[in-house]
């Protein structure tokens, strides 16, 4: 964001500061990860990816942040705030993270911290079980190889790579065989983390000098669960370690179960020999839900929380949030305390009012830059070529999609997709746009073709 331009300099002037007054370490692990945000009213906001990342940092170097900024930007920085920049996130998790946290506070985390660091791995969800995972045609495979993985005696497959977009299931799943595994065989020794949990563990175990307990404590269960390695895919010694106590532990023949947004093919930053080891057991990837999947699992859990809403409910509010299931629980969740409050059922239109920041936030998360990778990626072709003149078959008809679905899936006028598409002419737009609708209707695998790739995209 650049409201205040000024401001921004002078952040990033600050950020190349950065590794040589934490160190390299605290710098490529944590501080990287910043980026500036805005600064208002004596107050500089920065964010980070992830929740985790927030509190960490926050706790950790907040302070040392604000000393640092006060001398070197020239703004007058009386306050220092670091948020979540992932719209999942920051909309439906801070809530239920605790609050930033003071300075006597970060002392206790610090504290239990170093207790903890080699105690046990995450908790479990409860919920987070088979029964209540709604199976349907995107997440089936997913489904079945968790099962089979959680049920089978011997090994299946090593490891299972899950992947797939945010919010679509993939820590359910996890969660769901560590339960079930821990039912029947109680005596297995199960250990479920984050790729994140994982780094900060090697990270602490290398400050405080025992790396020999970490790697002994990661390699002796029987089953483990890393969940969205993408966040080590890129850090140096955090994925080597990684990769070390991968390959030790399938070497003892342990089940390894890991979940990420990519294929291990499109990880980023892994080198070739890890990528090719990750997808060496089962991959099986978690599609968007389909509408009926989105229908079944709004039903299921409106059940879940005592709820009862009019078909047409649950039908617009399976059309309208069309990405990430954890968006849609939350959004049932804001009906169910509209209907409290207003104490009878909701309307349709009550339910659009209730549900507008959601579907915002959700709108806005399509950019015609996220399109055209999609549909070059979908059809094999250059994202360059999204915006050249070449004017061959191969190329025209992709372009022609993705200005079809920038104009499906965005409120973009037909001038300002143009110009996104190499300066062309709003006739032209108009022109793909007809089209497209021209060949879906004569060609149903090219429809079909389409309606994945809008969905893959959130439409
Ligand atoms: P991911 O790890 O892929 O980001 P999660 O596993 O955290 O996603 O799922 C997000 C939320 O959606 C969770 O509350 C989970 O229970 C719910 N969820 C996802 N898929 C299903 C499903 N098929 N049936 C029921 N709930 C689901
Ligand atoms: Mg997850």
């Amino acid at each position: 964001m650049t409201d205040n331009p000024s401001a921004a300099e002078s952040w990033d002037r600050m950020r190349t500061t950065l590794p040589q007054n934490f160190g390299d370490g605290v710098w490529s692990s944590w501080l990287r990860h910043l980026d500036y945000h805005s600064f208002a009213d004596g107050v500089l906001t920065l964010s980070v990816p992830t929740p985790f990342l927030r509190d960490w940092v926050t706790t950790h170097y907040s302070a040392r942040l604000l000393t640092l900024a006060r001398q070197v930007m020239e703004e007058d920085i009386k306050r220092l705030n670091i948020y979540c920049r992932d719209a999942a996130w920051s909309q439906f998790k801070t809530r239920d993270l605790p609050p930033p946290k003071n300075v006597a506070a970060a002392d206790e985390l610090e504290k239990a911290d170093a207790e903890q660091s080699f105690g046990t791995a995450s908790a479990l969800d409860p919920k987070f079980t088979f029964d209540n995972f709604v199976v349907g045609k995107s997440n089936e495979l997913a489904f079945a190889a968790a099962r089979r993985v959680a049920d089978a005696d011997k090994i299946p497959f090593n490891p299972l790579f899950l992947y797939g977009g945010v919010g679509l299931g993939k820590t359910h799943l996890m969660h769901a065989i560590a339960w079930a595994v821990n039912k029947r065989a109680p005596n297995k020794r199960i250990m479920y983390l984050s790729a994140e949990k994982f780094m900060y563990q090697f990270i602490r175990s290398i400050r405080f000098r025992n790396t020999i307990a970490f790697k002994d404590k990661f390699r002796s269960v029987d089953l483990l669960m890393v969940d969205d390695v993408q966040f080590i895919a890129d850090r140096d010694a955090t994925r080597e370690e990684f990769f070390h106590t991968f390959n030790a532990l399938v070497d003892q023949k342990r089940q390894i179960i890991i979940s990420a947004d990519k294929s291990p093919d499109d990880l980023k930053g892994m080198e070739e020999r890890m990528r090719s080891r990750l997808g060496g057991g089962l991959v099986a990837d978690i599609h968007p839900a389909t509408y009926e999947l989105r229908l079944s699992i709004l039903q299921n859990k409106a059940t879940d929380i005592g709820l009862s809403l009019e078909d047409k409910i649950y039908d617009f509010i399976a059309r309208r949030i069309t990405t990430n299931i954890r968006v849609l629980e939350g959004a049932l969740h804001k009906i169910s305390a509209h209907s409290q409050l207003i104490g009878k059922p909701v309307s349709v239109d009550e339910a659009a009012f209730a549900l507008r920041d959601v579907i915002k936030a959700q709108e806005k998360q399509v950019t015609i830059d996220h399109i055209q990778r999609r549909v070059a990626e979908h059809f094999n072709i250059r994202l360059a070529d999204m915006v050249s003149s070449r004017r061959t078959r191969t190329v025209v008809v992709p372009r022609q999609v993705a200005m079809y679905l920038v104009k499906q899936l965005t409120p973009r006028s037909l001038p300002e997709i143009g110009r996104h598409f190499g300066n062309r002419d709003h006739t032209t737009v108009m022109h793909a746009v007809n089209k497209i609708e021209d060949l879906k209707v004569r060609d149903s695998q090219f429809e079909e073709d389409i309606e994945l790739l809008r969905r893959t995209l959130g439409g």
